[in-house]
């Protein structure tokens, strides 16, 4: 009895002490995906308002940081669309983000094109298909038609062949259930748009597309890195992606779970060792910019590292922690044997989820440009209700935290077994 007050008088405390950080998590989340980081992207200099904010959050903590700063710069090409593109078949008119979108390396257009009509035959005559990819299209956008659309098979198929453009097309017209923005840095020489299959009008004989394009070269972002010096000079890494994809015109993409949600899970790490007195590890946490380019700011830092790469003993990289319902993966730990079966074991006797899954080789995410230097590097990623994902749609109020405590138990319980 006294065993279970006691265990119970540690459970109540236990749920305080996270109690306060789920505050915390929340207010982190909240402000980052509020507007005035305008989608921590490349309109208004959103991402670097947000850089602003999060390293006032690692000085706050505590945290020492490399030569004098918590930033570190680099520059990159980046495209944006300062006015919403337009879109539509014949006369009518389509909704941004909502019935299509304009991939940002899209080319700048204004006018009326005519369609070409991707039929099933095209796609499964031989002859027809080897004919229409012999020529070049430049005064058509390419579109598939409705008996593609209804055929699944020839619908991938399809959108294959738009997405690389190997025909030289004007442009291409893709059709996609999940309208995903992101970020690019090179424009193409064509139009590259996503509709909703139900959008497809496939009477139209005619499209006109107004795209403006606003390239920017040499834009300064940075990355944003602390530290606390442990016993041993071995470091373990903590990071997560603090940018997301910015504004069209006045439509803003939050990214609550992408990934404001990794954020908060650094933070809040960062706040623990920050309480220890001395932790066995050296404790690097990170916050990247210009993930959603192309994992800019993680291949930077991969590249001019403030430490010594060979001293990291695992890297965690945090990208979409926010739900969770359907389990977590552990993307690459299957490329460390000893890294998975640790993982494993622990999650037997611990049961902090119900469902891990711990995979392959992943490139996906900023662990990546590390994983290829060599670094034990895993992509922790909590899988759940994502129909949001790259929409203006992704917001705090979606989010279920269903794994978030026991991502951040399991990861300080991690750091303990690698010290024994
Ligand atoms: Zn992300």
């Amino acid at each position: 009895m006294k065993r279970l007050i006691s265990s119970f008088v540690i459970a109540i405390i236990a749920i305080t002490v996270f109690g306060q950080d789920m505050k915390y998590t929340h207010k982190i989340i909240k402000e980052l995906a509020s507007e005035k980081y305008y989608g921590r992207g490349y309109v208004n200099r959103g991402d670097s308002l947000a850089a602003e904010f999060l390293s006032g959050q690692l000085s706050e903590i505590g945290l020492d940081n490399y030569n004098g700063t918590y930033f570190q710069r680099y520059t990159t090409n980046i495209n944006r669309y300062l006015i919403k593109p337009q879109f539509g078949f014949n006369d009518s008119t389509l909704v941004i983000a909502e019935d299509f979108i304009a991939i940002p390396n899209s080319a700048n257009v204004n006018g009326k094109y005519e369609i070409e009509w991707i039929t099933e035959r095209t796609l499964t005559n031989p002859w027809a298909l080897k004919h229409f990819l012999k020529e070049d299209h430049p005064e058509s956008f390419i579109c598939i038609d409705s008996t593609g659309l209804n055929n699944e098979e020839l619908y991938n198929f399809a959108n294959i062949i738009f997405s690389k453009n190997y025909i030289n097309a004007a442009g291409v017209i893709e059709a996609s259930s999940h309208l995903k923005y992101t970020a690019r840095t090179e424009l193409k020489e064509y139009v590259h748009i996503q509709v909703k299959p139900e959008k497809i009008n496939t009477k139209a004989d005619s499209i006109f597309v107004n795209i403006k394009n606003d390239f920017i070269e040499d834009y300064e972002t940075q990355n944003i890195i602390g530290y606390i010096e442990g016993k041993s000079d071995s470091i373990i890494m903590f990071t997560a992606h603090y940018d997301n994809l910015g504004m069209i015109d006045d439509i803003m993409y939050p990214g609550a779970n992408d990934n404001a949600s990794g954020v908060s899970m650094v933070l809040n790490l960062a706040k623990y060792y920050a309480s220890k007195r001395k932790n066995d590890y050296t404790m690097v946490f990170v916050l990247f910019s210009g993930e959603e380019a192309g994992l800019l700011g993680s291949e930077y830092m991969a590249e001019n590292p403030p430490f010594e790469l060979s001293k990291v003993k695992i890297l965690l990289n945090f990208d979409m922690v926010g739900t969770g319902d359907d389990g977590i993966y552990m993307l690459n730990a299957k490329e460390y044997p000893q890294v998975e079966t640790l993982f494993n074991k622990m999650n037997e006797k611990q049961k902090y989820f119900d469902v891990m899954h711990c995979s392959g080789a992943s490139f996906s995410s900023d662990h990546a440009p590390f994983y290829e230097k060599g670094v034990d590097a895993v992509f922790v990623y909590a899988a759940g209700d994502n129909s949001n994902y790259h929409q203006p749609l992704d917001k705090f109020e979606d989010l279920t935290f269903s794994a978030y405590k026991d991502i951040y138990k399991f990861c300080i319980d991690v750091v303990k077994e690698l010290a024994k």
